[in-house]
């Protein structure tokens, strides 16, 4: 909507004063308008884009926490899983000298870190 009123604005692209004919007029020229819509453009996929990484952290933050990664201690089953050794095997190795195992109360609970030193010295298969 044209008019004869002349007003002075300020471009929101390159901060320029510039008279304009409209009250509601927001750029100098047609290149500013079309420089701040690629940049407003640019700033929505860059949002996009963090939005994604964020939720793609997130979920493999949560999946580390569901299968335990960031636990310290685990039970003989879970172990098993861990170390790819089977819990038979597992109860004839924690009979051996030296397994690392912590008893409290009536469980028996392993440090993942411990037994997984103790079977690669025993036997170097974790390397
Ligand atoms: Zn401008």
């Amino acid at each position: 909507m044209s008019s004869n009123i002349r007003i002075q604005r300020v471009c929101q692209y390159c901060h320029q004063l510039f008279t304009a004919r409209t009250t509601v007029t927001r750029y100098c020229s047609h290149n500013c308008n079309s420089k701040d819509y690629k940049r407003q453009q640019k700033n929505i996929k860059i949002r996009a884009s963090n939005v994604e990484s964020r939720e793609i952290i997130l979920k493999e933050f949560n999946n580390a926490k569901a299968i335990g990664v960031f636990r310290i201690y685990f039970n003989m089953k879970e172990l098993s899983v861990i170390t790819n050794v089977s819990e038979r095997t597992l109860f004839r190795l924690i009979k051996r000298e030296g397994f690392p195992k912590i008893k409290i109360g009536r469980r028996l609970l392993f440090n993942k870190e411990k037994v997984i030193n103790f079977i690669n010295l025993k036997y170097g298969i974790f390397e």
